[in-house]
């Protein structure tokens, strides 16, 4: 991304200093008088005009939220749900709803939607219509939008033929039981705005003018009103009342006169101040907006978005957005796209938080400043306009969000908000990626129970207590012990920890490099007493990311004296994605000494027939999920495709987690040539390994 440039320093001249300083004196003292008019002013129209608006937010809220409220109350009621579930569901919404539309002063419309939102009963004013027609698509998109917003109704503004309508939805449900959200009806009301509706607004909210408009008009004050898919569909307008103009009126006589005679004295003077001191204050106000604002999407930045927050006299919530799959745009088209991506990216959410502020705190990252209780409604739309897919440069890109938010509970400041949301953040892109989630305490207590793990796990593998157990590989139709796979195993106070859960710590908090080389230095130590059967030690994605990586196997062989065409070295496909680059060059380093590599879980993710040629696997290893899918006839037929797969690539096939005979067989039958899994035998430590291999040969 480009540095923003900032303006050189202004050197003024002597003169130019000694000419402003007598300017701004005599302007001073001239203009107090006016400028304290003015302010007063203007602060008198700034303040009632704030004062309208906020009556204004508050009318359409409170107007919307009491039609919420009513369809919520309605929807949630057990008889209600019962006869929706049975054929004389329509009788029952006509008798119940429709019929009361006829003179209910709270609606005058009321819909109930099947789940399938096909049209199950509607009427206006007492008398049936057809919904899709008044209300096309918006509709539906409301009743789709009410499954976010639980626990409270979805509502917003649609324009029809007659006039603008607001109209809210909720899922018909019983009590205090949640069924399926996808058989539930939806129940719709809405309510004309008649000009008699708009008048009632003016007066209770005291907001003189009040009126309906498709579109703001400059030279009045308006608040849009929201459509289902967040964009306004109509605006409220007013005009000011003006009051300090009208107050400024009675003396700006006497002003005008004070301001005449001084400015033929110092005319000439002010001139050349006034262009000087412009000069001045154009540069200070770009510098301004360079620090605050982002170059390239014009959106705050981290000190805008700082500034925002402080000026707001409402607690604010706070939710920042991460981007998922950015930076493979970036790798993949390079910077132009990725910068253009950026632009519209930023244009997606002004759209998405028409009212609050939109930053950008740098790369991928947003941020977005909201009332608190519009912050989950924000999220689920920028979820939404994120979905649409961006063409760039003829290019269509699609990109994930990621959103964690946090509300300003117990007093908590910005730094401290910000943290709050960006461990929810965090926590989302932990779980999948992709949705949006809140901070909750619990977050902090993980992340310090994360902490108390991984001090522990550190100081385990410098003490050698993270040990290597042993489980068997065996030919698929002798049952002979070809091989032995090193699985780690840690042991603590507490009870024994789940490599599930010690190797993805390992990796993240770059333990994974000392805990890969102590099991390889144990793994091969007790191996050497096992002649004839190879040893497989997995290696993680990162660690065969580390440059050193060939060079650290290669000391630990030489330094047991281990045979290292008697190694394997598994795989998991990650290796493909993270720096594939690297990876090879010490694979082919690894495989000069003659260590073979094993291509692990295949199937459970997305590996590619090309991955598998281009890495030079020498053996894979199809994942359980595949082999527990084996009583089902597509899953068989998925593994005989599997196998011969590997088979035309020359590469022979292990089947991990091979719980049954009849599994065996099966695999046998595929042609897969080497099994592992509890049916042959359970990892164990060394003693117990070597009284199975003492046993297998008693048996023998
Ligand atoms: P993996 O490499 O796929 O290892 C096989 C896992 O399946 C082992 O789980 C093993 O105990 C389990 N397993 C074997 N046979 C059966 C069976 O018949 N049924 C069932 N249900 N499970 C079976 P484990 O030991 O919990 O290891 C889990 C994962 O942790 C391993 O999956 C591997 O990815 C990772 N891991 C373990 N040790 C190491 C290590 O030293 N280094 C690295 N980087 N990763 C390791
Ligand atoms: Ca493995
Ligand atoms: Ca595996």
């Amino acid at each position: 991304m480009p540095l923003p440039k900032f303006p050189k320093p202004i050197l003024l001249t002597k003169a130019a200093l000694g000419t402003l300083a007598f300017v701004s004196a005599l302007v001073i003292l001239s203009g107090l008088v006016t400028i304290a008019f003015s302010e007063m002013r203007r602060d008198a129209n700034w303040i009632d005009d704030a004062r309208a608006g906020q009556a204004a937010r508050a009318a359409i809220k409170s107007f919307q939220s009491r039609l919420g409220a009513t369809v919520r109350d309605n929807a949630i009621w057990d008889d209600a749900y019962l006869r929706m579930q049975s054929p004389a569901g329509a009788a029952w919404a006509y008798e119940n709803w429709g019929k009361v539309s006829a003179d209910y002063p709270l609606y005058d419309v009321a819909i109930v939607l099947t789940p399938t939102l096909g049209v199950l009963s509607a009427y206006k004013k007492g008398i049936a219509f057809d919904p899709m027609k008044d209300f096309g698509a918006g509709l539906l998109r409301l009743a789709a939008n009410s499954a976010a917003t639980e626990p409270a109704a979805s509502t917003a503004f649609i324009p029809t033929q007659e006039g603008l309508y607001v109209v809210a939805a909720d899922r018909i449900q019983p009590y205090d039981s949640r069924p399926e959200v996808s058989t539930l009806h939806t129940l719709v009301y809405a309510k004309l705005l008649t000009p008699d509706v708009v008048g009632q607004l003016e007066t209770t909210f005291d907001i003189t003018g009040l009126r309906l408009a498709p579109a703001p008009l400059q030279e009045e004050l308006s608040m849009p009103l929201l459509g289902p898919d967040g964009r306004a569909v109509a605006y409220f307008e007013w005009p000011s009342r003006l009051p300090g103009d009208q107050a400024f009126a009675h003396v700006h006589g006497y002003l005008i006169a004070a301001a005449m005679v001084l400015a033929c004295i110092f005319a000439g003077l002010l001139r050349v101040g006034i262009r000087t001191a412009g000069r001045h204050k154009n540069d200070a106000e770009r510098f301004r907006l360079r620090a605050s604002h982002d170059d390239l999407t014009g959106l705050a930045n981290r000190t805008g978005l700082a500034e925002a927050f402080d000026k707001r006299q409402l607690p604010a919530a706070l939710a920042i957005v991460d981007l998922d799959g950015f930076k493979e745009v970036n790798d993949a088209w390079g910077h132009d796209v990725g910068d253009s991506l950026i632009q519209g990216v930023a244009a997606r959410l002004r759209e998405a938080v028409p009212e609050g502020t939109v930053a950008r705190l740098g790369g991928d990252e947003f941020a977005l400043l909201t009332d608190p209780g519009e912050m989950s409604t924000v999220a689920a739309r920028v979820l939404t306009v994120m979905e649409r897919e961006f063409v760039i440069d003829g290019r269509t890109i699609e990109v994930g969000a990621s959103i964690g938010f946090a509300y300003p509970e117990d007093g908590c400041d910005r730094l401290e908000l910000m943290r709050r949301a960006d461990m929810a953040l965090y926590h989302v892109k932990e779980n999948g990626r992709g949705h949006a989630g809140s901070y909750l305490p619990e977050l902090d207590r993980d992340r310090a129970m994360r902490t108390g793990l991984e001090d522990r796990l550190r100081k385990a593998i410098a003490a050698g207590e993270v040990q290597p157990f042993f489980q068997p590989l065996v030919g698929s139709k002798s049952r002979e012990i070809k091989g032995v796979e090193a699985l780690a195993r840690w042991r603590t106070e507490a009870g024994p920890v789940s490599p599930e859960v010690f190797i993805p710590l390992a990796e993240r908090s770059g333990l994974i490099d000392d805990l890969g080389k102590l099991m390889l230095r144990q793994a091969l130590g007790a191996a050497m007493q096992w002649n004839g059967i190879y040893v497989s030690v997995n290696v993680s994605p990162s660690q065969l990311k580390n440059p050193r990586f060939a060079e650290d196997v290669i000391a630990i062989v030489y330094e047991t004296g281990f045979d290292p065409r008697r190694l394997m070295l598994e795989v998991t496909e990650g290796v493909l994605i993270a720096n594939p680059e690297q990876a090879k060059r010490s694979m082919e380093a690894l495989r000069k000494l003659g260590i073979k590599f094993a291509l692990d879980d295949f199937g459970s993710g997305y590996a590619s027939i090309g991955a598998l040629r281009e890495f030079g696997f020498d053996r894979m290893k199809v994942d359980r999920s595949l082999v527990v899918e084996l009583d089902d006839p597509k899953g068989l037929k998925i593994l005989n495709a599997t196998v011969a797969l590997a088979d035309a690539l020359g590469i022979s096939v292990t089947a991990e987690g091979v719980e049954t005979e009849k599994q065996a067989e099966a695999l046998f039958c595929a042609g897969c040539d080497q099994l592992q899994g509890y049916l042959v035998g359970r990892p164990m430590d060394v003693l117990q390994f070597n009284a199975f291999v003492a046993n297998r040969l008693a048996t023998a």
